[in-house]
């Protein structure tokens, strides 16, 4: 009982002081100069690369092969490093991410839980690494253009290679680097995105190939070198370059890539050749390249014959493939203005029929809707390949799970999965183009790009769900003592949370900004314009806050301050409401006029709040104004003119109050005693000069029997029930409890 007493003061005391702190000026409305970094010459004010940006490029030439009985990889490359930079590089930093599979490298952070009553084997696997798995890169040899050794320092997934020489600013370096890693079995790790999926009724895998060889880490004018370890959730900075790819698979593979397929002759059959020429001209509908009864008779061959595929992709960051004798293949063109794409499907049968009626649609829905909101899809291909479980996103080329039970899939499932697809494909613009640092900032490409998903979705699927600000509620009412703001480190947010902080609640904040505070065409212009300036560049935060302000004229600094670096929500309430009319009778105003000083409606003595309309409007009075207030002024006002103007009007006086901290716009619905509706917006600077309490007089021709806030639920107001006026009665849980107990 004690202890139960002592809980409740402590409660009781947390509550005071929170609701002390909430009164105190917190600056909302200051403008966010000391939480953004101070504009240079490299990234200017107005969030555009500055006259002295620069950016690193990377060239590769890459040769790899999968080994398909022992499931590895050997692969070798030639790195031409340009450095772009004002400074001169000692070292270089390269990427090893195959080396999170290493025994020991495993979980940086603590994704898995305690142990239970009981655990699933998977779960123990994910969490003990039951099954022995031999992951990680063998190094085979670091070189120079010569083929000497260079000195090497491995730190778990990043390696150091040190220079003979260092490079100087305009200066190149061309190394070699030999390498190879285990696949993995993708079903053995959590957050897998790439390795091999076994089909043991037809004994095939499908190999997904990402991030598979070592690449260059991002050196930028505002990190350094981005050399943060890869800790599975947080992903990828890389740096623009062209890519020349050969990859040697069993001959009777197919292979999905990022880039232009150079030899499609020496690789493909001559009715696949003929069948792919004709393709590209297909754009009413996806053709088929391999049918499923073609993909069937090679599930049984087994070739142990080999065949090399050779691809170019000019302008990326990355490149990862698909490879698989299952595969079925069909491709559709896509008319842009500037350009013809072509959207493709690989998939094995255990994605049919759904993947063959629906991925490649999806590809090009999602090309097309992302190109008019930002720019038009710069490169020759868009691949979906399907996969088990979970999206992930490569240059021209993503890895989208979805498969059907049966041949049969819910309509749930099947949104799922073409959300998946187009969400995937977004990716292309944000980060692979828009590129900014994934391992940092995972809100810029996963938030802008569910963002533009929501958009496709609306535009192309009206039926589906679309995220709408109060999805967002759930997350917004929670634990503030583990809450992260949007602004946080990619790795320190938690497994449960990362969907709803970085995907979901910069599209709802992105959603807000678009319906309510800037409107829908000034938006996307702004949306646009800071797409176009940072194509193939590295954007940060700052950039993208500062732009969407420059191109539009709103002040959004509170917006940003409060969405993207609190965890703050919205709950605004209606604490009172007064109804006032003018008095009429001239018996009215001699008597009240010398209590009531003009204008000023709180001073009335007959004062008061009361829990609805139905005591009517209280009386108030308009003087004639005093001589002495118009000093030095001859003209004065005509006060029955004043008087003339209200007489008859409803003057309401509203106390709104800020419960949850975030400053958002007003938006008032009125029903009027006729029936009749309207709705008004004050914007959020309303509450500028008090950020906790606002009070506001409306004067309205027609009598009000109902104020409701929010009433379209625009600004995910995470309590809802003070929101109306009069009060509606709410039951307790108390009372909830009680009935069904
Ligand atoms: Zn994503």
């Amino acid at each position: 009982m004690k202890s139960f007493s002592i809980l409740i003061t402590v409660l009781l005391l947390s509550i005071f002081v929170q609701a002390q702190e909430q009164k105190k000026w917190q600056g909302k409305f200051e403008q966010l100069d000391q939480l953004l970094p101070t504009p240079n010459e490299y990234r200017t004010g107005s969030g555009e690369p500055g006259s002295k940006y620069w950016q690193q490029r990377a060239d590769y030439t890459i040769d790899a092969e999968i080994d398909e009985p022992t499931n590895t990889l050997k692969g070798k490359e030639t790195i031409t490093y340009y450095n772009n930079s004002p400074e001169t590089l000692k070292y270089l930093w390269l990427q090893l991410d195959q080396n999170i599979n290493k025994k020991g490298n495993e979980d940086f952070g603590n994704y898995f839980g305690p142990v239970r009553d009981s655990l699933s084997t998977l779960h123990m696997q994910y969490l003990t690494r039951a099954i022995e798995f031999e992951g990680g890169y063998s190094i085979q040899s670091v070189t120079d253009k010569a083929g000497k050794n260079l000195p090497i320092t491995i730190n778990n997934t990043m390696m150091r290679i040190d220079l003979p020489v260092a490079i100087k600013t305009g200066e190149s370096y061309t190394f070699n680097v030999a390498w190879m890693y285990p696949i993995t079995d993708r079903s053995l790790f959590l957050l897998s995105r790439e390795g091999y999926e076994h089909f043991p009724e037809d004994n095939n895998n499908v190999y997904l190939i990402a991030h598979w060889f070592p690449r260059m880490c991002q050196f930028d004018d505002y990190e350094g070198w981005q050399n943060k370890q890869f800790q599975r959730l947080g992903e990828f900075a890389l740096e623009f370059g062209t890519y020349k790819v050969n990859i040697t698979v069993p001959a009777d593979h197919l292979v999905a890539s990022t880039g232009s397929l150079l030899n499609a002759k020496d690789v493909l059959s001559a009715r696949e050749l003929e069948r792919f020429e004709k393709a590209k001209l297909s754009f009413d509908k996806p053709a088929m390249i391999v049918t499923e009864e073609e993909a069937r008779a090679k599930e049984k061959t087994k070739s142990t014959a080999k065949k090399t595929w050779k691809f170019q992709a000019d302008n990326v960051r990355d490149v990862a493939f698909a490879s698989s004798r299952k595969f079925i293949w069909d491709v559709q063109a896509v008319k842009l203005p500037t350009n013809t794409v072509l959207a493709m499907s690989f998939y094995p049968k255990e994605g049919l029929p759904v993947w063959s009626e629906e991925s490649t649609k999806a590809v090009k829905n999602a090309v097309e809707v992302y190109s008019k909101y930002t720019f038009d899809y710069p490169y020759p291909v868009a691949i979906s390949v399907n996969t088990s479980n979970i999206g992930m996103e490569f240059p021209m080329i993503s890895f989208n799970g979805g498969r059907p039970h049966n041949g049969q899939m819910s309509d749930n499932a099947k949104a799922g999965m073409i959300g998946t697809i187009v969400h995937e494909v977004g990716h292309n613009y944000f980060p692979m183009i828009v590129s900014s640092d994934e391992r940092q900032w995972m809100w810029m490409d996963e938030g802008l790009n569910t963002f533009l998903q929501t958009r496709t979705e609306m535009e192309r699927y009206p039926a589906f769900h679309h995220t709408v600000p109060k999805d967002i509620v759930p997350y917004m009412k929670g634990d503030k003592r583990v809450m992260r703001p949007v602004m946080n480190t990619s790795d320190n947010e938690r497994l449960n949370a990362f969907g709803a902080n970085y995907y979901e609640k910069p599209t709802v904040a992105l959603t807000i900004l678009r319906e309510t505070i800037i409107g829908k065409d000034l938006f996307d212009k702004a949306f646009k314009e800071y797409s176009n300036r940072w194509m193939y560049r590295h954007p940060r935060p700052a950039d993208f806050f500062r732009m969407m302000e420059e191109a539009t004229a709103v002040d959004l600094d509170w917006f940003w301050r409060g969405w993207f670096f609190t965890t703050d929500n919205v709950d605004i309430s209606v604490d009172n409401v007064k109804w006032y009319k003018l008095r009429t009778t001239q018996a009215d105003i001699e008597n009240k006029s010398k209590t009531v000083k003009t204008g000023d409606l709180n001073a009335k003595a007959t004062d008061k709040s009361s829990a609805d309309f139905s005591q009517g409007p209280q009386p108030f009075t308009v003087l004639n104004t005093d001589e002495k207030a118009y000093g030095e002024f001859r003209s004065h006002i005509d006060d029955n003119a004043v008087r003339q103007k209200l007489a008859g009007k409803n003057i309401y006086q509203i106390q709104f109050r800020n419960n949850g901290g975030l400053v958002m716009p007003l938006i008032i619905e009125w029903t009027y005693k006729d029936g009749s509706k309207e709705t008004e917006m004050l914007p959020a600077e309303i509450w500028r000069t008090n950020e906790n309490e606002v009070n506001k007089v409306f004067i309205k021709d027609k009598e009000v029997v109902s104020i409701v806030l929010d009433p379209n639920s625009e600004i995910a107001d995470v309590d809802i029930s003070n929101n109306v006026f009069p009060k509606k009665p709410v039951e307790s849980k108390f009372d909830q409890f009680k009935k069904t107990n």
